[in-house]
This record gives structure tokens, C-alpha cells and sequence, in this order.
């Protein structure tokens, strides 16, 4: 019998009640494996009560004991990180490697928002004018949402609750409908740590729930990361409804080659970085801007026998190199951009559309695709296509590379390989991309920097974790103070002056 999962409410598993329910695949057979509740306004709106209520004494915890249960949190991650790359690979299909890379690079937030009595420092100004003194605190906002995409179940939940339960808020987290398990699991053990009731909850749901936490009156700030569309709808919703919000959208990173490049060292970056995690990752690089005939010939040269090589299998498989989409419905919306690109006249020079895996008939598996001469109308090079689809593009010079990435509606991350140091430094000064790689493919920041794009990638102002985090989590509150009180100043009807 099929398994049906629940929703993580006031510090334990609860059944969903609203009648609705959303299948969760096997990607690699093509199974449902589980059934997943997508929460009513209702069940949504207790878990936001559960968080409410739960909200005064964790904000008036000191932060070097929530610091304390986040350090207990972070040793169980450890402890559990097997189990929970298991998660993850079983419902998004990722490789193990890859998802045990990604469990850690949200355990390192955790290691960084450990630093919560530091990052909360506030500062002092004595004697701003006689016998007065300023100090800034940074307080905490009180109920947080983070709403989450399939492709990273434990990473991208991670650059959201951590941070916002270190600066004292409590959290409601709507996780992906396709991947529910991993963050149920992160949320148990968070309360194993030591974490209060009610402090991180878990809503399963869609469009209803999230709608419910974009109005409801008690929800202070939400973080969303996924597509470009719906960030946008979240963005206008939430702070229509007066509430901050970052919304992280969909990308199309270009990496450059110029003609100087190490086109080994080039290739290597172009298969991990377009093919890893079967491209269904927001910082994947999905096209190849080839600067020089010469430069796109021997790029492609090398790319090609490798694109048709990759190994292509199950998650738990160790000799796959690209594991199956996640979803029957995201292979059919890859495959129609393979199908479009061919009918627009782009030269498909490795096609993995016939990709078949020994004894996974029904999964979801697609192989790399690459194609060479696309243009900037065509609709492959246009829209984000979040599968293990390259596009070479041709240009004559850096001027046109550099002015290609720039006229693109997205921002999210870009990189240069060159050996020149003048071309990467004036690249990495001009262009419209908020996370910029010099023979670095994919230069997702470190936890204690911060994480967001530019242009259609990121709506709202805030980067996510780092101290970036700590702001969009905290209200800044300047005090200032006179002491003794018995000193009079006497009436003053001017602008307050310390003069
Ligand atoms: P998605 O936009 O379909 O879903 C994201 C979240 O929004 C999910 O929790 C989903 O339930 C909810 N949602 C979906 N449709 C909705 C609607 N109409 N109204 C309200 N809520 C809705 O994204 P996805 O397919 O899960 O994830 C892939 C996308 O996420 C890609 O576009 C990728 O680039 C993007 N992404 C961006 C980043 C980044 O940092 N910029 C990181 C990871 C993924």
C-alpha cells in the first residue's frame, strides 16, 4: 500500500485533514511512492497559530542557548546525513554524491547561524551628546515562511529556517509537494535537538497553502525560492498584504569561454556544471558562449563524445554520473524544448532523448543534450529549461558575450574562463549577474556570504543566509537614552540637535 506522509505541526507528525492529496514518484521507476496532504487555509493557518504562540518565549531565549540547540542540531545532521541524502536522492533522483554534496552545504548554515550571538552584536555610541547615549539592537521579525522548490528538499529550506530560528523568529516551512520527506525528517530532528514545539513547522501543500501563508495576518516575512513566475506572484502577494519578502526565481547561466581559455579545464566545468543533478539546479550552467569560431569547434569537439558518454542511471547507483527528472511532467517539458529547439533550426549534436536504463523502462530518465549554433530568439536559449540541456552560442568577440549575457531577463549566476585577468576582471565588473565564477563554473557563495541574483532572478532586495540573513530576519531598534534622568534639558521645540 502506497505510504501516506503528513504535515509537521507544534512539534509532531500530523495527519493532513484536508481530503486533498498530491502523488510523490520514484523517479528512477516511474512509481508513486507516496501520497502527500496538501493542507487547507485551515491546517495552514494552525500551523502559523502553533508558530505565533510559540514565538514570544523562543524570542526572549538568549541566543547562546538557541546557539546550543542549534550546535546539537547541526551534530545530528552529521549523525543523520546518510539517511537523509537517502531522502533526498529517493524522491528528486539525484545522485547520492550530489545529494550528500548539497545536505552539506545547508549544514554549513546551520554552522554559520551557530554564530547567532555574535551575528546579533548590536552597537553603542557613548556620549552622542551630553549625557546621552545611542546603541542599535537587531530584533527578531516573528512568524518566518519559507516556501521551497523540488530541486534542492534539504539545501534551500536550510538557507531560510536556521538563520530566521537563530535571530529568534519561529517558522513555517512549505516545502516542495514533490520532495515532502526530507524536510519532515530535518524538522524532527531539530526538535530531537532540543528545538521548543511550535518553533519549526512543516506545511505539505500548494497553491492553497501557500496562498494561506502569503494573506494570513500573523506571518511577518516569507522567503521563497523557485520559478520565475510564481516568485513574482509571491513577491506582489506578500508585500501587498504588508509583509517583507525575497523571492528567488529561475536563472539561464551563461558561462563564456574566451579564446585564452584552458579548454580542458573548460570542458571539465561545462559537464559537471550543465549535466550535474541532471541540470535541475538554478545555478546549472545551461548555456555555452563560445567567443570565436575556433574556440566554439573545439569546445564542442571535446563536449560531444563526453555528453554521449555520461552514465545516466539511479540515484543509489554508484556508477551514475545523472540520475531521472524528477516528475513524468518536468521529462515531458524538457523533452518539448529538445523537440522546439530542433524545429527552430539549432544544430542538436548530441540527442538523449532515446535514453534507455536497463530495468527502469517507466523511470523518468532523459540523456544530455547539447546543441550548437542557437541564437538569442530561439526559444531554448530564452526560457530556463532545468534539465541537462547545453546550448552553445556563438559570438565574435568579448564586447558581444559580455552584452548577450546582459540583454538576458535572468541573473542569477554567470561565469568566464580566460587566463587573462584584465577580461575577468572587467567581465566581473560589468555584468548584470548577482554570482559571478572566474574559472569557477559554479560560484554558489559560502554560507557566511550570501546567496541571491539580479534582474528576473531575485524580486525584493535581500540575498538569503550570511549576514544578508541576519538582516532580512531582524528589525534594526536604535535606543537612545539619557542618564542620570535628574538632568533637565528644558523645552525644545527645534529638530532635536546635540548642539
Ligand atoms: P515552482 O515555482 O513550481 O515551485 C516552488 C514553490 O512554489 C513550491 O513550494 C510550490 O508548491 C509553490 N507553487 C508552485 N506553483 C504555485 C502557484 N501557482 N502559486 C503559489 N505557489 C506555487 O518551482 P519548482 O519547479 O519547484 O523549482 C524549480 C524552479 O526553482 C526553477 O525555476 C529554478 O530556477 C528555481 N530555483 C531557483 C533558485 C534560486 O536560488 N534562484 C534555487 C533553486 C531553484
Amino acid at each position: 500500500m502506497t505510504a501516506t506522509l503528513s504535515h509537521f505541526i507544534d512539534g509532531t507528525r500530523c495527519d493532513g485533514t484536508s481530503g486533498r492529496f498530491g502523488d510523490v514518484y520514484d523517479p528512477a521507476t516511474g512509481a508513486v511512492a507516496a501520497r502527500v496532504p496538501l493542507a487547507s487555509a485551515a491546517e495552514t493557518g494552525s500551523a502559523v497559530a502553533a508558530a505565533a504562540a510559540a514565538f514570544p518565549a523562543w524570542r526572549d531565549t538568549p541566543p547562546l542557548k538557541r546557539a546550543a540547540v542549534l550546535f546539537r542540531f547541526k551534530e545530528l545532521l552529521d549523525a543523520h546525513s546518510d539517511e537523509i541524502a537517502g531522502l533526498i536522492a529517493a524522491e528528486h533522483g539525484k545522485v547520492l554524491d550530489d545529494a550528500r554534496g548539497s545536505l552539506t552545504r545547508g549544514i554549513e548554515v546551520v554552522e554559520f547561524a551557530c554564530g547567532a550571538p555574535h551575528l546579533l552584536k548590536g552597537t553603542f555610541s557613548e556620549n552622542v551628546g551630553s549625557g546621552v547615549d545611542s546603541h542599535s539592537v537587531r530584533q527578531p521579525l516573528g512568524v518566518c515562511v519559507g516556501i521551497t522548490p523540488f530541486n534542492f528538499p534539504a539545501m534551500v529550506p536550510m538557507w531560510m529556517f536556521p538563520m530566521a530560528i537563530a535571530c529568534g523568529n519561529t517558522f513555517v516551512l512549505k516545502t516542495s509537494e514533490r520532495v515532502p520527506s526530507t524536510a519532515l525528517r530535518l524538522a524532527e530532528l531539530f526538535v530531537e535537538a532540543g528545538l521548543p514545539p511550535g518553533v519549526l513547522n512543516v506545511v505539505n501543500g500548494d497553491k492553497e497553502a501557500v496562498d494561506a501563508l502569503l494573506t494570513h495576518p500573523d506571518v511577518a516575512a516569507i522567503s521563497f525560492v523557485g520559478s520565475t513566475a510564481v516568485a513574482e506572484y509571491v513577491y506582489r502577494t506578500g508585500t501587498h498584504h504588508g509583509k517583507r519578502v525575497q523571492a528567488l526565481g529561475g536563472a539561464k547561466n551563461h558561462m563564456v569561454v574566451m579564446p585564452d581559455a584552458d579548454l580542458d579545464q573548460a570542458a571539465d566545468a561545462l559537464m559537471g556544471a550543465a549535466y550535474g543533478s541532471a541540470g535541475e539546479r538554478c545555478m546549472a550552467i545551461s548555456v555555452a558562449v563560445a567567443v570565436g569560431d575556433d574556440t566554439a569547434d573545439a569546445l564542442i569537439a571535446r563536449l560531444a563524445p563526453r555528453v554521449a558518454a555520461l552514465r545516466v542511471g539511479p540515484a543509489d547507483d554508484p556508477t551514475s554520473e545523472m540520475g531521472p527528472l524528477v516528475t513524468r511532467a518536468h521529462w515531458e517539458r524538457v523533452k518539448g524544448y529538445v523537440d522546439a529547439g530542433v524545429d527552430e533550426g539549432a544544430e542538436l549534436v548530441v540527442d538523449g532523448r532515446g535514453v534507455a536504463v536497463p530495468g527502469h523502462p517507466d523511470g523518468f530518465y532523459l540523456g544530455g543534450c547539447l546543441f550548437d549554433r542557437v541564437t538569442a530568439d530561439m526559444r531554448i536559449y530564452r526560457e530556463e529549461i532545468f534539465g541537462p540541456v547545453l546550448v552553445v552560442v556563438r559570438v565574435p568577440d568579448f564586447d558581444s558575450a559580455l552584452a548577450l549575457v546582459n540583454a538576458h531577463e535572468y541573473g542569477n549566476g554567470t561565469a568566464i574562463f580566460t587566463r587573462d585577468g584584465d577580461t575577468a576582471r572587467t567581465y566581473a565588473s560589468r555584468v548584470q549577474v548577482g554570482m559571478v565564477g572566474v574559472n569557477v563554473p559554479i560560484p554558489v557563495p559560502m554560507a557566511f556570504h550570501s546567496f541571491g541574483g539580479w534582474k528576473r532572478s531575485l524580486f525584493g532586495d535581500v540575498h538569503m543566509h550570511g549576514m544578508e540573513g541576519v538582516h532580512f530576519y531582524t528589525k534594526l531598534k536604535t535606543i537612545t537614552s539619557r542618564w542620570p534622568t535628574g538632568i533637565r534639558a528644558g523645552a525644545d521645540f527645534h529638530m532635536p540637535t546635540m548642539k
